[in-house]
């Protein structure tokens, strides 16, 4: 399609994209507004957020508006407040020029009341969130029997976020005869499920690869000793003086450590999380709209609906369990046709995920070395040089002050002037990285592996979660890190049988993980750890042991101990036995493959 007047949208959505500067249509929009046109069939759109999606349901949309009809004909549902926002400003835009167009958004932490009475005096279009709705539905103050269209927009985000029963819901209360329209970037099982159940035949588009990244975007990663993870961070960060992006941690408290360290290292950077106010975290996304801050320290949930289309970087701290999650970080760079780089810190035991991650989403990922201190001073350095070149001066502003400064600066030579104004700006990496270390994790023959990790010696724990929690390696390792907030730990052999496991913690922390754990275990954590004593073995051989004798794999003390209030054994079927969960760590889910 080669331009937007070819493809049926009326005239006052031409004048106003016109208005807003678009030119040609996005590759989804070039597949999508006609669709949207010609037809009267479902739709199921896979298209990354920041490559116009709002626009290739929008401008159809309000294009096939009756203005004479006054319910309620449009129906989008968003998973954040702050992307109902700009999908509801957005729309506002586009429909400039319909001079009766009203669109209402209805999101949550805002005045109900207010909003009821916005959707009293009407509304052409809805745009909300999901628990908002619901909430609304139940007031009785939502008339959808009227509703010709319903789009959900990054539906895979509603489903992560739990909103499954407000959609079922929210959807049962719309017409059978109504047209749905569902935007994801990815196309999990649980967003085929929906579809199955509330679509009728629907057409897919598929922009790009199906659950890929952003074409747009390069993928790297630095390989680090665990510890060295906040060092290379530094470094990326330095090596790029232009950087603007968002820093992706796993945990609130991780979030809150980097983002506390940076502002601690002169860095502009702030941290956005659960454990913020509303009123806080508006501060905080507003800073980093306007590039006050050049870092944003998140989670994932906290940076949903985070709506920033020119990030330079998404830097993973931590890479995510899931494939879905990473393609959704790493689509926020790379948007609206700029380019963009999405960075993974690993450490060595990640190595294979990254390979995973390679080959399910069809990604190059590239592995570069952390850059050492002469290289990043050199970049700083030009970068600085570059800025003078390019400085407009103000002439007039500086013009009174001038003779002076000439006159007291008249006894240096022109070279050593150079030298002093480049050292005002750049003694602080100079001395930083003055005897910088090399952090990177060599390529490593196995032979070498081997050697490194005789030289550590481990404990062995046991713990009552395996293959029938569908407890992962992985998950076993994210576990240890949240519980014991400290991602220095090393850890060894990790055996994950069916119904327990065991692995190793490295002799130095032994204390601190028994520890850990037994204090998560009095706030409710659902599983239990010990010592264990003896070699790893198989179920098989355990199973076969526990009939003989006393049991090697029992650990030190029963459970029977101080933190056994909810524990009650297992019986065959393991979940039947499970405790009750007094307190779930959130996303404990996550340690499930
Ligand atoms: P979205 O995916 O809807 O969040 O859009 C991402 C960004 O691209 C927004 O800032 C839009 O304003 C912009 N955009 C959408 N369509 C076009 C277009 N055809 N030409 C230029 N910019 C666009």
């Amino acid at each position: 399609m080669p331009s937007f007047s070819e493809t049926g949208l009326s005239p006052e959505i031409l004048q106003a994209i016109t208005e807003l500067g678009y030119i040609q249509p996005t590759p989804v929009q070039e597949e999508v507004i006609p669709f949207i046109l010609e037809n009267d069939t479902d739709l199921i759109a896979l298209a990354q957020t920041g490559t116009g999606k709002t626009a290739a349901f929008g401008l159809p949309l309000i294009t096939r508006l009756d203005f004479n009809d006054k319910s309620i004909k449009g129906l989008i549902l968003s998973p954040t407040r702050e992307l109902c926002i700009q999908i509801t400003k957005d729309l506002q835009k586009f429909g400039k020029f319909n001079e009766s167009f009203k669109v209402v958004p209805v999101y949550g932490g805002a005045d109900i009341r207010h909003q009821m009475d916005m959707v009293k005096k009407g509304a052409d279009i809805i745009v909300g969130t999901p628990g908002r709705l619901v909430d609304l539905l139940n007031r009785g103050n939502l008339n959808f029997s009227r509703i010709k269209w319903v789009v959900l927009d990054e539906a895979d985000e509603m489903l992560n976020m739990g909103f499954q029963e407000d959609l079922h819901l929210i959807l049962g209360n719309t017409p059978a005869m109504k047209r749905t329209m569902l935007f994801s970037a990815t196309m999990p099982e649980a967003i085929r499920k929906i579809a199955n159940k509330f679509m009728k035949n629907p057409a897919e588009i598929v922009i790009g690869q199906r659950n890929a990244g952003v074409i747009n975007v390069k993928h790297e990663y630095y390989m680090v000793h665990a510890k060295d993870r906040y060092l290379a961070l530094k470094r990326v960060a330095d090596m790029n003086p232009g950087v603007y992006g968002i820093v992706f941690c796993r945990t609130r408290q991780e979030t809150k450590e980097v983002a506390e360290k940076l502002i601690q290292d002169g860095y502009n950077a702030d941290a956005l999380h659960g454990d913020l106010s509303q009123a806080q975290r508006e501060h905080v996304m507003n800073k980093f709209r306007t590039r006050h801050l050049r870092m944003l320290v998140a989670t994932d949930v906290a940076a949903r609906g985070l709506d920033v289309n020119d990030l330079t970087h998404v830097i993973n701290y931590n890479l995510p369990d899931d494939l879905e999650v990473y393609i959704h970080r790493s689509g926020r760079t790379g948007r609206a046709g700029k380019t963009g780089i999405s960075v993974s810190i690993i450490h060595t035991k990640e190595g294979n995920k990254i390979k995973d991650l390679a080959k399910m989403a069809k990604i190059e990922f590239l592995r570069k070395d952390v850059p050492g201190g002469k290289e990043i001073c050199e970049k700083q350095l030009f970068h600085l040089i570059d800025k003078m070149e390019n400085i407009e001066v103000n002439q007039e502003q500086i013009d009174g002050f001038l003779p002076a400064i000439y006159s007291k600066l008249s006894w240096l030579s022109r070279e050593e002037l150079i030298q002093r104004f480049v050292s005002v700006e750049f003694n602080r990496f100079l001395e930083y990285y003055e005897n910088a270390p090399d952090i990177n994790v060599k390529h490593e023959t196995k032979e070498q592996g081997r050697r490194d990790s005789r030289e550590v010696k481990f404990t062995r724990f046991f713990i009552n979660a395996g293959k029938v929690d569908q407890l992962t390696k992985q998950g076993l390792m994210g576990m240890v890190n949240d519980v014991t907030r400290n991602k220095q730990i090393l850890i060894g052999k990790i055996e994950i049988l069916r119904k327990f496991s065991f692995f190793e913690i490295e002799n130095d922390y032994v204390q601190l993980v028994e520890k850990a754990f037994n204090q998560a275990n009095t706030e409710g954590f659902e599983y239990k750890v010990e010592i264990s004593e003896g070699e790893i073995f198989s179920q098989d051989e355990v199973v076969r042991k526990k009939k003989k004798s006393a049991p090697s794999y029992e650990p030190k003390s029963s459970f029977g101990g101080r933190f056994d209030r909810n524990f009650k054994p297992r019986g065959d079927d393991s979940r039947k036995g499970r405790p009750e969960k007094k307190f779930k760590k959130p996303g404990t889910s996550k340690y499930r493959g």
